[in-house]
């Protein structure tokens, strides 16, 4: 099982830092099995000592080691702080950002060729998921052309786009099918994210073919996610 927390804009250095340290002795003391993935902001990045079973990741980099990008963050810098998870085609910078499905990819084969987690976010908007099963599995297939399914340190998000930061999140009929469909053609961990809760969230984490979920909002205080661990270290 993986629990993943997007902290989005949210968190200061200082407030990252209390939150690592709040799940790190959570992790310790409740000897779980459970992978946490924590993505804080760039500007809270540190070298975090903690269990091996935590990691934190970043939300976003730009896909050269070095150079002339203004404002970007390159792998010498992720270097820096020892990162080995990042998130690559979160909705936010598909739709808000408005990222180019070519920059999403050179990204993926950046990290890729860097041998690190890729957790590769997938879903649709509303208008589409309205439209039928077979509609939104043309869309989030499609998100997956030109991404390595095979790379073997991938995992795959599907987050509908109207679920997420919403408080709206998809039936648990609709993450079912979906996740049955992905499961066709996706071998690596699953998970789900959109409004995920801590009511909610053994519901989820019981659906077939869900590995795990990416929580953003409900996530951000580190008591409510670490009863998401103890959940997911029961199922
Ligand atoms: C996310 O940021 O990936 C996410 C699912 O956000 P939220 O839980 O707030 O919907």
């Amino acid at each position: 099982m993986i629990i993943a927390s997007n902290f989005k804009t949210n968190h200061t250095r200082k407030s990252t830092q209390e939150f690592v340290s709040f799940v790190d002795e959570f992790v310790k003391n409740s000897s779980s099995s459970v992978e946490v993935r924590i993505y804080p902001t760039a500007t809270a990045l540190n070298s975090f000592e903690c269990d091996k079973s935590i990691q934190v990741g970043v939300q976003n980099f730009y896909p050269v080691q070095n150079g002339s990008f203004t404002g970007e963050i390159g792998f010498e810098q992720l270097e820096e702080f020892g990162i080995k998870s990042v998130l690559v085609g979160h909705s936010e910078r598909r739709h808000v950002v408005k990222e180019s499905r070519e920059l999403i990819v050179q990204k993926f084969d950046f990290a890729k060729q860097k041998g690190i987690e890729i957790i590769f976010c997938i879903g649709e908007p509303k208008e589409v998921r309205e439209s039928g099963l077979d509609t939104v599995m043309e869309y989030v297939l499609k998100q997956l052309d030109g991404i390595d399914l095979d790379y073997d340190k991938l995992i795959i998000a599907y987050e509908p786009v109207w679920a997420i930061g919403t408080g709206l999140t998809a039936s648990n009929e609709d993450i079912k099918e979906t996740l049955k469909r992905l499961r066709e053609t996706v071998k690596k961990p699953l998970l789900y994210g959109g409004s995920v809760k801590v009511d909610n969230v053994e519901d989820i984490l019981n659906i077939d073919n869900c590995d795990g979920v990416l929580v953003g909002t409900a996530s951000w205080k580190a008591e409510d996610f670490c009863k998401m661990i103890s959940t997911a270290q029961k199922i």
